[in-house]
Order: C-alpha cells, then sequence, then structure tokens
C-alpha cells in the first residue's frame, strides 16, 4: 500500500492544466515502459498497449490526465494577472487561494486578489473568474514579464499532499489522477487476461472530451472501461436523499449522467461481478456532470463503456479528500473486468 499512496501522491501533485499533461504524460510513461507498448496520439493522449491471451477483444482502459486550471489571459498596467478558466470553477472558491502560473522561468506563486471584509460593500452580482485579479507580487508589466510570465502561461492550484485519519488522502486534482492512478496500477498488475488491453491517459477532459474523441480513434477497442475521480455527494447539504458518492462505501458505479445513458447489460455485468468478487460499490445516477464516456460511446458505430469512479470531496477546488478503501475497491473492479471479459462474454451483452 505504500507503493500506492506513493503513487497517489505524485500524480496529483503534478502540474496538469487541459493543454498542458506532460508532466502527468512523463510521470506515467516511466511506470509502464517497458510493461506495455506506448503510443502518443496528436493532442498527447498516452497510449499503452498489453497483449493478453487474446488479441481481441480490445479493452480501452481510460483517465483523464487534465485538472481543472486556467490560462493568463491578460496582464493589468499595474501588474496584476487575469484568469481564463480551463473547467469548471466557481469564483467564490478562489480569493485567497494561491495558484502556481507555469512560465518560462518555472512555476512562479500568485495570490488571487481577495477584498478584505474592511471594504467589503454589497455584493452587486454573482462573482465570475473574468472578474478576478492573481497577485504576484508586480507592479507593472515589466515587473511581470521579468519573472517569465506572458500571455497563454498555464496556471494550476497551489495545493500540498496529506493524509488524514490514516485513510484519506489530501490534495488538489483527485479528478482524475485518481483515476490515472487506477490506471497505471491495473496496468502494472495485470498478467494472464483473455483480450488486449489498451490503456489510454486522454487529455483537455475537463473542457469537453476532446481529448477522448482522438484517443479512441487510435485505441479501436470494442468496449471501454472510464476511470474517474466524481464528486461525492456525502457532504451535509448536498445529496436531497442518501448519498450515491458517499467515501468510504466503494467504488462508485455510473447508470447515468446527462451525457451517456450507460450501456444496460455492460453494467449490469459489472455489478454482477463486484457482487461474485465482494467488492464494495455503490451506484449513481447522476442529475449532472459528464465523462470521456460521453465521446467514447458515440464513436465507431457505438462502443459499450462503463464509468467506475473513486468519489472526491471538495472536488474542483484547490483541496479535495479521496478515501483509500474506495481506490482499492476501483482498482479490484477495474482488474476483475480486464480478467474476465473475453470475446464470448462480451458478445453476450450486445445486442442479438
Ligand atoms: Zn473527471
Amino acid at each position: 500500500m505504500k507503493k500506492l499512496i506513493e503513487l497517489l501522491e505524485k500524480l496529483s501533485s503534478c502540474p496538469g492544466p487541459p493543454g498542458g499533461e506532460e508532466p502527468v504524460a512523463r510521470l506515467i510513461r516511466q511506470h509502464l515502459e517497458p510493461r506495455c507498448q506506448i503510443n502518443r496520439d496528436g493532442l498527447g493522449s498516452l497510449i499503452a498497449t498489453k497483449e493478453g491471451t487474446r488479441k481481441k477483444p480490445r479493452l480501452m482502459l481510460t483517465a483523464h490526465m487534465d485538472e481543472v486550471g486556467f490560462m493568463l489571459q491578460n496582464i493589468t498596467d499595474g501588474g496584476y494577472l487575469r484568469l481564463q478558466p480551463l473547467g469548471g470553477w466557481i469564483a467564490n472558491h478562489l480569493p485567497g487561494q494561491r495558484l502556481h502560473i507555469h512560465g518560462s522561468k518555472g512555476p512562479v506563486e500568485g495570490i488571487v486578489a481577495s477584498v478584505p471584509p474592511h471594504f467589503k460593500k454589497e455584493p452587486k452580482s454573482e462573482l465570475k473568474v473574468e472578474d478576478l485579479l492573481v497577485d504576484v507580487g508586480a507592479a507593472s508589466k515589466e515587473e511581470v514579464a521579468s519573472l517569465g510570465l506572458n500571455l497563454g502561461d498555464l496556471i494550476t492550484p497551489s495545493s500540498q499532499f496529506a493524509i488524514y485519519n490514516e485513510k484519506l488522502l489530501a490534495n488538489k486534482g483527485w479528478d482524475d489522477r485518481v483515476g490515472c492512478a487506477v490506471l497505471v496500477a491495473a496496468m502494472k498488475k495485470l498478467n494472464k487476461h483473455p483480450n488486449t488491453v489498451v490503456a489510454a491517459a486522454t487529455v483537455q477532459e475537463e473542457i469537453g472530451s476532446r481529448g477522448a474523441v482522438t484517443a479512441v480513434e487510435v485505441t479501436k477497442p470494442q468496449a471501454a472501461i472510464v476511470l474517474e475521480g466524481p464528486p461525492a455527494d456525502d457532504v451535509p447539504g448536498v445529496a436531497k436523499d442518501s448519498p450515491q458518492g458517499a467515501l468510504g462505501r466503494g467504488c462508485q458505479i455510473r447508470l447515468y449522467d446527462p451525457s451517456t445513458i450507460i450501456h444496460r447489460s455492460f453494467w449490469r455485468w459489472v455489478t454482477e461481478l463486484a457482487q461474485k468478487h465482494k467488492i464494495a460499490h455503490q451506484l449513481a445516477v447522476r442529475q449532472s456532470g459528464a465523462t470521456d464516456a460521453r465521446a467514447i460511446h458515440l464513436a465507431q458505430g457505438g462502443i459499450p463503456t462503463v464509468v467506475l469512479g473513486v468519489p472526491v470531496r471538495h472536488a474542483h477546488s484547490h483541496s479535495g479528500l479521496i478515501h483509500l478503501d474506495d481506490f482499492r475497491a476501483t482498482l479490484d473492479l477495474a482488474m476483475a473486468i480486464l480478467k474476465n471479459l473475453d470475446n464470448k462474454t462480451l458478445t453476450s451483452l450486445l445486442p442479438e
């Protein structure tokens, strides 16, 4: 388990906003080479192939490398930076938080400007990310340039890895570095499987699954397993009824979200497999959100796809929490699918 925690720490600490996933790709490559044959697609997704005892079916195991971040949109005359969000942020969560701006001289830290309570007037309208300013300690455009910062630089939250109460892990970026960690751990462990497993660590999910669109073309799978870090709903006031993504209750099997109706016989087979192997799991019918399944299930005439998730509390913010038991359960369920999904089984799940 120590090695897995180290992997989770490294992957979540890595900076990798949409379009800037290279540090994550390098780390995944280090772990999977030479066990797998590695390819890259034109947008940057990393594709790692491991042939089993049979060539078919080709199973796509996928997680997205990008995390929510920003791009440096503009620099004011007074030396403040403006942000272009890359992915879903809530502006009210940002004032007072620190960011890393990845410039030409390495990362520069800044603070999102915050109006102290002394100066606070009644809010006129809802705060937008576009209204925020980042303070890097510079007083002019020239001083900003001297720090190596330029328009288009990528920006990530500044956060720190920590272990809470022995089993919960805190850091930024669990969506979807926890999925990347399941992908890496599964590919390392995998042997004697009746199929070919193609692991795709995709780019640019947070801005609309763009990397999945191209990765699936290269992967050419017959079925797909999407590994995610979906938002947990077990914080008081979030779920109307009982939570469907609670920390410590196991792997979340998603049945629906507005982007995808999950392949019915595939998720039923996966759920039975979880029961058979006594793997803790929870079912979720999500009323919002989307995953790379959106692009994958619609490719090549339709690909049966399931979505497995390790719930993340406080997702899309500077600090999220995951539970080690959920990570373990998701890894176990992904492994069980890869070891059991042969051509005959997959054919039995498809319409006659
Ligand atoms: Zn995600």
